[in-house]
């Protein structure tokens, strides 16, 4: 057994984004190649900050790329509960812990007090930071709070002098002067923790092996040394994870349109695409290989190839591999996963009719979603199009006339359209009789039957589409072109 033990900590705060999620799979994978535990804790202290069904979002995203966890709030565990807002007298007791040891103080300084003196440090020009005012109390003006009933907080007491490094392994050493430190709240009047003290709690409590975040929490690095430091905890390794990037070189936002883990879900990709694209934000296996499988990259990760610079979501890159996972699916998985789209866009298929036209789709196919507009000559008995289209370059209304009676009487010898190859070989061989291109003869049956010039594959199309249908159209459009 090993004793790896990595969490991905979100705040339910909206739908997870490409840059938390790769946070996500980093724990996982880490976890998995080594044989420990990936654990989910929901940072949810921050009420202000919360969406209704921020949980679900997270879990519903887990659960796409399938980065299933061991222990959290819906499955449990040793550790738990795993959501903070059911370990408020945990940190209560903890922040109490550090007062009484002299590590941290009540302060009682009210709103208006500190938006004063922050105002009054920015007409100074100095940076902002709570001036030590009740840290320095006598015990009979704490005590004259204490009576009349103020409310109060809890700061960390940050040693003025010294300086404080985090060792983190993918930047290496990180050093900042204790001096340009806050007094950091910790827990707040209202009884919930910040988020300092209530990560540094549970990162210990929950025996995490291995902290890895995003890069723009490293700020927050020597609160969190000096909290383990008053605490007398040992401090697990840290690692920054790289910045997620938009083309433009800026932080991916939602500027740069989809960015959450959802909205690609539900334009379409696929859950191994993704995967594969966000292991490769900020680690590098070598320098060519791009296609990672789950199990691949579980075999491969390591924390020492995690890469320092900023990584750029490269949407391209993405439509690439979510096109090569298409390819690898057998005919009936895309199908099963193509069944969704259609319900969603209300055009429901039957599962044996997208069955019969996935294939015909799957090289072509760059999002799922896309198989929703190529299947529009499926629904209904007719298709719209302008007649004009069913006469081809060098053609006139007589000859696509005619090349739709010669196809048409080569189709009605056939009680099914299974054999492709035969009814092709025959279609041809009657374009040769009129002395016409092949281009001109199937491009005037395609629009004919799926009202486009560009469409799935012919034959597989009219088989899709079925006899009866077909020949109705081909009728029609002879038709239309009287
Ligand atoms: N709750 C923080 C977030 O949502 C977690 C940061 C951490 O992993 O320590 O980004």
């Amino acid at each position: 057994m090993s004793d790896i033990r990595v969490r991905f900590a979100p705040s339910p705060t909206g739908a997870p984004h490409i840059g938390n999620i790769r946070t996500a799979l980093f724990d996982y994978l880490w976890a998995r190649h080594t044989g420990g535990k990936f654990i989910l804790r929901i940072e949810d202290t921050d009420q202000a900050r919360e969406v209704e069904n921020g949980l679900e979002l997270i879990l519903e995203s887990l659960r796409f790329l399938g980065l299933d966890w061991d222990e959290g709030p819906d499955v449990g565990g040793a550790y738990g509960p795993y959501r903070q807002s059911e370990r408020l007298a945990i940190y209560k007791e903890h922040a109490e812990r550090l007062v009484a040891q002299g590590a941290a103080y009540y302060c009682y300084c009210s709103a208006e007090r500190l938006e004063r003196m922050r105002r009054e440090q920015q007409a100074r020009g100095e940076r902002t930071q709570y001036d030590y005012h009740c840290r320095n109390l006598s015990p009979q003006e704490r005590a004259a709070h204490e009576r009349a009933g103020d409310p109060k907080v809890i700061r960390l007491a940050v040693p003025r002098e010294g300086k404080t490094t985090l060792r983190d392994f993918i930047h290496g050493d990180l050093t900042i002067a204790n001096k340009d430190v806050d007094d950091q709240v910790l827990l707040k009047s209202d009884g919930f923790p910040t988020y300092h003290l209530a990560v540094v709690v549970d990162d210990h409590l929950m025996r995490i092996s291995h902290v890895m975040r995003g890069d723009d929490w490293v700020p927050s690095f020597p609160k969190h040394v000096l909290l383990y430091q008053a605490f007398g905890w040992e401090i697990p390794p840290h690692g920054h994870l790289p910045n997620v990037l938009g083309p433009d070189k800026k932080k991916l936002s939602k500027r740069h349109g989809a960015t959450s883990v959802l909205q690609f879900r539900d334009e379409g990709y696929l859950p191994e695409a993704l995967l594969n694209l966000l292991a490769r934000l900020g680690w590098s296996y070598d320098d060519k290989t791009e296609i990672f499988s789950r199990a691949r990259l579980i075999e491969c990760f390591t924390l020492d190839k995690i890469e320092r610079a900023p990584a750029t979501f490269d949407r391209d890159k993405l439509d690439w591999l979510n096109g090569y996972y298409i390819r690898e699916l057998t005919d009936d998985a895309l199908a099963e996963r193509l069944f969704p789209f259609f319900e969603r866009a209300r055009r429901p298929l039957d599962r044996a009719t997208l069955r019969a036209f996935a294939p015909l789709i799957k090289e072509r196919l760059k999002k799922l979603s896309d198989a929703v507009a190529m299947a529009d000559f499926l629904f209904g008995d007719e298709v719209e199009y302008d007649a004009r289209l069913l006469i081809g370059k060098g053609m006139d209304a007589a000859s696509a006339r005619a090349a739709l009676r010669a196809a048409q009487s080569v189709l009605e010898k056939h009680t099914t359209f299974d054999d492709e190859a035969e009814i092709e070989a025959e279609l041809r061989a009657a374009s040769d009789r009129l002395g016409m291109k092949y281009a001109q003869f199937f491009g005037t049956l395609r629009v004919a039957v799926t009202g486009k010039t560009v469409s799935p594959p012919l034959m597989g199309s009219l088989r899709v589409v079925g006899r009866a249908k077909t020949l109705r159209r081909v009728a029609r459009a002879e038709a239309s072109l009287v």
